[in-house]
């Protein structure tokens, strides 16, 4: 199994007092290398390119970063996404980690986590928010349409925040399916049962508080049988850790046992449709203690 990640991702500098920090990604990376009897293959993540975020993102998007981005100094480029010089090549090479894992997975069934920041979920076609500037899972599914011809590819998500901007991207293109558990409310105030998309978006809503049973019960009655149903070539994963007990952010109550959970359904899907290949990536989680136990929970299920 495969672990991408740069150097670049931990220098993306949000500010003091920010909870996107680079102490999360530390926390995940010392998390995973002290696992000693994991096989993981540590790769450095490469750029990605300009063609594959057009792919998701509109040229004017790409070109705004570019210009914001600074030379020195931080600057803000909505109420809490902020961009530091590194935050640029960051993103690049975040959702360039992405596109590789989705070729190593259609290469040899390799299958891939991609340890980065900044997170890209809340990342429209046209605007960074929440954290986000490049929607990395969203690159990855039109990559896969673009260079491997796949015709399904399901994104699942279980951040605790709706993946607002990976609706607005794929949400009329009916080869990918968005599939979503978040609570609501909370930020970012979308991800409503109700929006479907093309019938290719499922939205899942957890209500404040809820924990193990409600989380497990959603997927297993609603969620799981819908990627089922759905028979994709490839899954690709928004793993985002803050719907655990511990996280300050929000008020949903899960354990590292379902992080191991879902994912295993996850694994168990995609074996039975594509092949084996799975993708995950870094979403969110605030809290450094459940960073650690529930993404190494998370990359021990995946490797089954
Ligand atoms: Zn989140």
């Amino acid at each position: 199994m495969n672990i991408y990640t740069h150097a670049r991702c931990l220098e993306h500098d949000t500010g003091a007092g920010h909870p996107e920090h680079a102490g999360r990604l530390s926390a995940v990376l010392d998390a995973l290398k002290g696992e000693l009897g994991l096989a993981l293959t540590w790769l450095e993540a490469p750029l990605g390119t300009e063609s594959q975020i057009g792919r998701a993102h509109v040229p004017a998007f790409v070109e705004l970063l570019k210009r914001h981005a600074p030379a020195h100094g931080l600057i803000r480029v909505d109420a809490d996404t902020v961009m530091s010089p590194a935050s640029l090549e960051a993103s690049f090479r975040a959702s360039g980690a992405l596109c590789a894992a989705v070729d190593a997975a259609f290469a040899a069934g390799t299958r891939s986590f991609c340890a980065v920041r900044p997170p890209g979920h809340h990342s429209t076609a046209t605007e960074a928010m929440g954290f986000c500037l490049f929607n990395h899972v969203a690159v990855a599914a039109h990559h896969a349409l673009a260079v491997h011809s796949a015709t399904r590819v399901s994104i699942v998500d279980f951040d605790v925040h709706h993946g607002n901007g990976t609706q607005d991207i794929v949400a009329h293109e009916p080869r990918i399916q968005f599939v979503s558990s978040h609570q609501s409310p909370l930020y970012p105030g979308t991800g409503r049962a109700s929006e479907r998309g093309v019938g290719n978006v499922v939205n899942g809503e957890l209500r404040p508080y809820s924990g193990p049973k409600e989380f497990r019960a959603l997927w297993s009655s609603r969620l799981l049988p819908a990627i089922d149903a759905f028979k994709p070539e490839l899954v690709i994963v928004s793993a985002g850790f803050d719907a655990h007990r511990l996280d300050p952010l929000a008020d949903l109550n899960l354990d590292s046992d379902d992080y191991a959970w879902i994912t295993a359904e996850l694994v168990r899907l995609a074996e039975r449709h594509a092949h084996g290949r799975i993708v995950s990536t870094l979403e969110g989680g605030y809290s450094l203690a459940a960073l650690r136990e529930s993404s190494v929970a998370h990359v021990r299920a995946m490797m089954g």
